[in-house]
C-alpha cells in the first residue's frame, strides 16, 4: 500500500525501512508534519502514517480525504490529536500502536523519579564543576512513600508493580477498572480525589480526554500534600501548566518530572537550540532547580520503535487485505467521566 509518513526523523525512517522489508509498502518519508498546509502531500497514497504531535482534526481529515486518504496510521498509542467523530464521517480508519513497549515507558518514568528527587542532573553538573559539595542535594527514600497512580493500564501497572515490589511504597491507585493482579501485591484502588489528596508522588498514566484534560489542577495543587511530587509521562495536558508553576512557586509542589507538555507540539522533536523561544511558560519551568523536562522520549528505546513499526506496518497491511482492524480507534475507547 502507499503510505506517506509524516513527520519522519532519521530512526524513524531506520526502524520502519527494516520492519518494511516482510511488508513490502510503498513508503514515502516525509520531514514535515501533517497540517492543513501539508495534507496535500498525502495525494497518491491511501494511508497516511503519523506520530503523536500531527494534527489530525477535521480540517485536515477533510483536506487527506479529498486527496483519497482512507487510513490513518498513527504510530503511537494516544490518539487525542486525532478527531475520531470527523473520520468517521468521512469513511477514514484510524488505526494505533495500543501496546509497543509499555516497559520502556515505564522504566523511564521512575528514572525520571529518581533522577529529579534525588537530584542526579543537578548533581551531574555539578561534580561536572569540580563541585562536589552535597548542599541543596538532599532527597527521600522511596521506600515507604505514598504513591498515586492515574490509570492501570499497560504502563501504569508496571509503574505500580515496579513502585510496590521493587521499592516497597505503599501504592494508591485510580482507574475505571481495577487490576486484581495488583491488588494482590498490595495496591489499593480509591477514587482519584482521595488519590490527589493523599499521594506524596503522583504519576500519571491515564489518556488523555475530556473528562481526564488538566486533571492536576489549582484546586488539586491546593488540596494535595504539602511537598507533592508529580510525574508526567502521559500526555502535557493532563495538568493545568500555569496551576504547577504557582505550586512550584509557593513552594507546595516538591518536585516536578516532565517527559510531555501542554504545548509540546511547538517544541519538541526538534533542534531548537539557534531559536529564541517564546513559550513563557514552558520558560519558567525550566528555570525552576526541582523540574525535570526531557522532550517526550519515554518510548524512545530500540525494542520499542521496532514494535511500532511492526505493528503499524501489519496494521496496513490488513486494512489493505480488508481484513478486521485489530487496532482500530473509535470514539468507544474515550473512557467515560469519573
Ligand atoms: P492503556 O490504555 O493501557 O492504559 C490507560 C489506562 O487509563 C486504562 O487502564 C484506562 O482504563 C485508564 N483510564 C482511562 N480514563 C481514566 C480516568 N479518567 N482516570 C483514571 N484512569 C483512566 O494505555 P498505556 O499504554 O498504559 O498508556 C498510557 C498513556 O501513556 C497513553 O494514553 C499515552 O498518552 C501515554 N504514552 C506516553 C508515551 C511517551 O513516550 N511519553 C509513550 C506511550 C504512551
Amino acid at each position: 500500500m502507499r503510505v506517506a509518513v509524516f513527520n519522519t526523523k532519521a530512526y524513524d525512517r531506520r526502524f520502519l525501512s527494516e520492519a518494511n522489508a516482510r511488508f513490502g509498502h510503498d513508503l514515502t518519508f516525509l520531514e514535515p508534519r501533517l497540517d492543513v498546509l501539508t495534507a496535500p502531500l498525502a495525494a497518491g497514497h491511501e494511508a497516511v502514517c503519523v506520530f503523536v504531535n500531527d494534527g489530525v482534526d477535521g480540517t485536515v481529515l477533510e483536506a487527506l480525504a479529498k486527496v483519497g486518504v482512507r487510513l490513518v496510521a498513527l504510530r503511537c498509542a494516544g490518539f487525542n490529536n486525532v478527531d475520531l467523530a470527523a473520520a468517521e464521517r468521512l469513511g477514514i480508519a484510524v488505526v494505533r500502536v495500543p501496546a509497543y513497549s509499555p516497559h520502556a515507558v515505564a522504566e523511564f518514568t521512575v528514572g525520571l523519579l529518581l533522577a529529579v528527587d534525588r537530584q542526579i542532573p543537578r548533581a551531574w553538573a555539578r561534580v561536572r564543576e569540580n563541585n562536589f559539595a552535597l548542599d541543596g542535594l538532599i532527597g527521600r527514600n522511596l521506600h515507604g512513600r505514598t504513591v498515586g497512580v492515574v490509570g492501570t493500564g499497560k504502563i501504569g501497572a508496571l509503574v505500580a508493580r515496579v513502585l510496590r515490589a521493587g521499592f516497597g511504597c505503599t501504592v494508591l491507585a485510580s482507574d475505571l477498572h481495577a487490576d486484581p493482579e495488583l491488588e494482590a501485591i498490595g495496591v489499593r484502588y480509591v477514587p482519584r480525589d482521595e488519590l490527589l489528596r493523599t499521594a506524596e508522588i503522583v504519576t500519571l498514566h491515564c489518556p488523555l480526554t475530556p473528562e481526564t484534560h488538566r486533571l492536576i489542577d489549582a484546586k488539586v495543587i491546593a488540596e494535595a500534600r504539602d511537598g507533592l511530587v508529580i510525574v508526567n509521562t502521559s500526555r502535557g495536558a493532563l495538568i493545568d501548566t500555569a496551576a504547577l508553576i504557582d505550586g512550584l512557586k509557593a513552594r507546595k509542589v516538591r518536585a516536578v518530572a516532565l517527559d510531555v507538555y501542554e504545548q509540546e507540539a511547538d517544541l519538541f522533536f526538534e533542534d531548537l537550540s539557534n531559536e529564541i523561544i517564546a513559550d513563557d511558560q514552558f520558560q519558567r519551568l525550566l528555570t525552576f532547580p526541582n523540574v525535570l523536562v526531557t522532550g517526550h522520549q519515554a518510548f524512545l528505546t530500540e525494542e520499542a520503535l521496532s514494535a511500532i513499526a511492526e505493528t503499524t506496518l501489519a496494521s496496513i497491511a490488513d486494512f489493505e487485505a480488508g481484513r478486521p482492524l485489530a487496532n482500530r480507534v473509535d470514539a468507544a475507547l474515550i473512557a467515560p467521566a469519573r
